[in-house]
């Protein structure tokens, strides 16, 4: 692998290893409309929760709201009518407050149009909106580079030895941006490919190893 970095191989082999079997269908946000609040709204509500679960509740939501999702059709339906909508993703009422929140804060002009790390900051600001649903909204609607880390692929870095268990969110995004292209479809590639990743062979429990791709150069595999 020459001069490039662990970060770099590690993402390049399981790009190559997932590529072929990556189903978008499998994520909740290529699940919906595909407008802007959608996007950020399938995301709260795949928090804690897999993504069969999370297209449920959006398309609950979605029957009752209407779509494009507008913010005054959530406002109207209110905290306790999204929660209601939403019960089969967990975590309702949470979910839906970040919701109302959101609908709140932010016009769908700012999602559209707003410099992206300024929109950053702004959905960062709203309660309930965390670092992973403002990345991923970057990454998959506004097509930024920008890598966002899910819990899958903390643990995939950690386990694989380039961060370490208490790094803080940004600390391990800019460890991985340092190494990667800054391409959005590069980043999307990478994103997808190591939540399958997580999701099939670094499992959380038992992870298998033994058809990894990079267990050759594996940290955990080789204490
Ligand atoms: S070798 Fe094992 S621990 Fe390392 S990345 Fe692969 S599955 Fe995960």
């Amino acid at each position: 692998m020459g001069s490039i970095g662990r970060v770099r191989q590690l993402v390049e082999s399981v790009i190559e290893f997932h590529i072929g079997e990556l189903k978008l269908e499998e994520f909740a946000v290529f699940n919906t409309r595909g407008d802007p609040l959608s996007v950020i709204v399938a995301t709260i509500l795949s928090q804690n929760t897999n993504d069969k679960n999370a297209v449920r509740a959006y398309k609950t939501l979605a029957e009752v709201v209407g779509t494009p999702l507008k913010p005054e059709a959530l406002l109207a339906l209110g905290v306790e009518g999204i929660a209601r909508a939403i019960r089969v993703s967990g975590m309702h009422q949470v979910k839906a407050r970040a919701i109302v929140n959101l609908a709140n804060s932010v016009t769908i002009q700012e999602l559209e149009e707003l410099e992206p790390m300024s929109l950053r900051s702004k959905l960062l600001s709203v309660p309930g909106i965390g670092y992973k649903t403002a990345d991923v909204f970057l990454l998959m609607y506004r097509r930024y580079p920008i890598f966002p880390v899910d819990t899958h692929i903390r643990r995939i870095l950690v386990r694989y030895g380039v961060v370490r268990p208490g790094d803080s969110y940004e600390r391990i995004r800019l460890t991985v941006e340092g190494e990667l292209p800054r391409d959005p479809e590069y980043l999307m590639r990478a994103h997808l490919s190591l939540i399958r990743h997580g999701r099939t062979v670094c499992k959380a429990l038992r992870p298998r190893c033994g058809d990894c791709p990079v267990a050759s150069t594996c940290l955990k595999v080789a204490v």
